[in-house]
């Protein structure tokens, strides 16, 4: 027998999956309503920002705040206000009628509520590389217009060849020096228009048929 979570009065039981930025700011809005919220955490409580070292850009800090030490901070807030954590994974849903069905990946609980708020983000395809592990904040990473700005002037590498990579590459070569788009393939799978660009931008060059297989990087410096 499942057991029933979240069964407050009606048109109070607010259900956030997703435990980023996102899902975070909904709890603190939700909680301080009274609506006091039940965030489902996933597999990566924090989100995104969990991998990340130095932040820049959140607005309010004058000093560079550590991803992990802020998404502490703004757990700690909504949980303040009356916002209940569950450390599962979300894995079934069914919102077919009220109230709304939410399955954990235990399926050991089934969560009842009258509004959901999917806040699931979104998360980097990685290479899989031990060294990669190792490297990932200190000169390895998956957002350029999160960390570009710690690349200002010098020689970087964008692996992969679609969109995305392709996308990356261009916004990296306003900051570096140069960029190097390495693709396991012959020709880029971008689409047209972003092929066109990266092939008309004289700081990026190609390493085309090519698998990276490991990363490093100079001793002494941080990138
Ligand atoms: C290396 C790196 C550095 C970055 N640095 C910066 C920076 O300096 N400044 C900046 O503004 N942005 C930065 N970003 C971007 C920032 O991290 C994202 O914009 C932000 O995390 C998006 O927040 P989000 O809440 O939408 O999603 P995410 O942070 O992706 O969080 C998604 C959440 O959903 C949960 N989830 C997923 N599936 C399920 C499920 N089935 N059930 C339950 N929960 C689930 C996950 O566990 C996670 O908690 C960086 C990103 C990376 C990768």
């Amino acid at each position: 027998m499942n057991k029933i979570i979240v069964d407050k009065e009606d048109g109070k039981k607010v259900l956030i999956i997703g435990s980023g930025v996102a899902g975070l700011t909904a709890a603190i809005y939700a909680a301080r309503g009274g609506l006091e919220p039940t965030v489902i955490s996933g597999n990566q409580p924090g989100g995104q920002l969990m991998l990340t070292s130095d932040v820049e850009n959140f607005p309010g800090f004058d000093e560079p705040i550590k991803g992990p030490v802020l998404m502490e901070r703004m757990r700690r807030q909504a949980e303040r206000f009356g916002t209940r954590f569950v450390d599962e994974s979300i894995t079934e849903v069914d919102f077919s009628s009220l109230p709304l069905k939410v399955r954990t990946e235990s399926s050991k609980e089934l969560f009842l509520a009258d509004s959901v708020i999917i806040a699931t983000g979104a998360s980097a395809l990685w290479l899989d590389l031990e060294s990669e592990r190792r490297l990932k904040g200190r000169g390895v990473s998956s957002c350029a217009t999160c960390d570009g700005f710690f690349f200002k002037g010098k020689d970087v590498a964008v692996v992969g060849g679609g969109d995305t990579a392709i996308e990356e590459a261009l916004f990296l070569s306003k900051l570096t020096n140069s960029v190097k788009v390495i693709h396991r393939r012959k020709e880029l799978n971008a689409s047209a228009v972003m092929r066109q660009k990266a092939f008309n931008n004289e700081k990026i060059s190609f390493l085309w048929n090519s698998i990276v297989t490991e990363t490093w990087y100079q001793q002494g410096r941080r990138h």
